[in-house]
Order: C-alpha cells, then structure tokens, then sequence
C-alpha cells in the first residue's frame, strides 16, 4: 500500500494544508489538494473520497475534484461517511445553491456522483483495503479511519482533540504501521485547541498514551503554519517517532 500526502505547507493554501490522504491512487480521505495538486489524469483515478467531517478545510476541494471529473469518468465518484457528516456536506454544500447536487446529475448514464453512508461497525471493503471508523472529538460530527491490507495498517484521526474511540479502534490493528493525527496548536494556547477540538503536542503526547502501538509513526498533520517551529520544538516530547508531514510525501507500507 501506499499512502500520498497533500496539502502544501504553504500558509496561504488554507485548505489545502489540512491535508489529504490518498491510497493507492484510488482511495482518498479527505479532500485538501486533491484538485489543486493533482494532475487531471490522477484526479480521475481517484474512486472514492471519504470524509472525516464537512469542515471546509476538509470538503472544500471534493467540490472542484467533482467538476473536474465529471465528464471523464466511467462510474460514479463516492463518497462515503457516517450519515451525520454526510448530511452536513450534503445540506451545507451539494445543495444546489452553494454548488450543484451532483448526485442528481448524470453523464453517460451514471450519476456524477454517488453519496454512501457508513454503517455503525460497518467494515468497507475498498478493493485490496479494510476500512474501519469510529467517532473523534470536533465541534462537528467527525470521526476517523482504520485501514488495513496485507501491509499493515494506519490511522487516520482527521481533527480531534482528547477522544477515546478512535483510540480503541486502533489498538484492534494487527500491525499499526503509521498514525496521521493533528496537532493543530502550541501548548501556550491549549484553552483555543480545547474549545476548537484541536490538540496541542502536549495533549498529542497524552493520546498516545491510548495507543498500544509503541513503533508506530506518528505523522504530524495540521499544523498551523504560523506555530510551525514552536511546535516542532514541542512535538520533542513524544514517546513515538514522530515527523511532521505537510504535503507532498509518500509513505510505503510493506509487509
Ligand atoms: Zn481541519
Ligand atoms: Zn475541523
């Protein structure tokens, strides 16, 4: 398997720097740069999108990812998530006033594209990936991703501050290769993390506490550009290896 990185860590790119996960070319989580650093052929490749939540740092390229592809596909685009976030996106964004509903709109006898939403313990099966979720902790409905193949598995948080279930899912992985999990803020300004449902590398280093996988990688997503040293200099602390990624890596998990 392996695991692309976008989201420039350029402070000007907003959205983009929130990042996105894209599998194998096909399976992407959440949407930062996925439009804008894409080529157009790559963006076609991608099958799916699933979302943590519909904040707009996470959603808001799904929306040009669609336009782009929309004539060049031979299926349907999906979009999985649990029926709470799937609402929100769906409500906030695909409604025809923000943006067309694309779901509603078909080329070559497909709809653009198709929203699916996931099941409680539902395991999804995306060709050769296992995809688990369970709840984070984020002022709107979130959560993240378990996903598993024969290589290994990674975790997913999205946004979360202090949680436990996404946790607990973790620690059900046979072998927890990498974890991409946020640190949004220094710990100077914990009280803005804690009311945003964002963690800081101090609250990072109790989370990872829960995490029963002592050689995974933790790679540092979110980080607020402007609080990019200073985090660094915190991040010291935590008992995994750990590297912040801000765009533009690949990771290769191998057996
Ligand atoms: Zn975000
Ligand atoms: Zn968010």
């Amino acid at each position: 398997m392996h695991v692309r990185v976008f989201g420039g860590s350029a402070a000007n790119r907003a959205w983009a720097r929130s990042g996105c996960l894209l599998v194998d070319d096909h399976v992407a989580f959440d949407s930062g740069g996925l439009a804008s650093e894409l080529s157009l052929l790559e963006q076609v490749s991608v099958d799916h999108v699933l979302l943590t939540h519909a904040h707009l740092d996470h959603i808001g390229e799904l929306a040009f990812l669609v336009d782009n592809v929309m004539t060049a596909r031979a299926a349907p685009l999906t979009v999985w998530a649990p029926s709470a976030v799937l609402d929100q996106v769906r409500r906030h964004l695909f409604n025809d006033q923000l943006w067309p509903d694309f779901s509603k709109i078909s080329v070559s006898h497909h709809p653009v594209v198709e929203f699916r939403a996931l099941e409680t313990e539902e395991s999804l099966v995306l060709g050769q990936l296992n995809v688990r979720w369970a709840r984070t902790s984020h002022p709107v409905p979130s959560v993240g991703y378990l996903v598993e193949n024969a290589s290994g598995a990674f975790l997913y948080t999205g946004d979360t501050g202090p949680t436990e279930a996404i946790w607990a899912l973790a620690g059900q992985a046979s072998s927890l290769r990498a974890v991409f999990v946020e640190a949004a803020f220094p710990n100077r300004l914990q009280d803005l993390a804690t009311v945003s449902g964002h963690l800081t590398p101090a609250l990072l280093c109790e989370e990872l506490k829960k995490l029963q996988a002592p050689e995974a990688i933790i790679n540092v997503m979110h980080v607020k550009p402007v609080y990019h040293d200073e985090i660094a200099g915190e991040l010291r602390a935590l008992p995994h290896p750990w590297r912040i990624v801000g765009g533009g890596e690949t990771f290769f998990l191998k057996p």
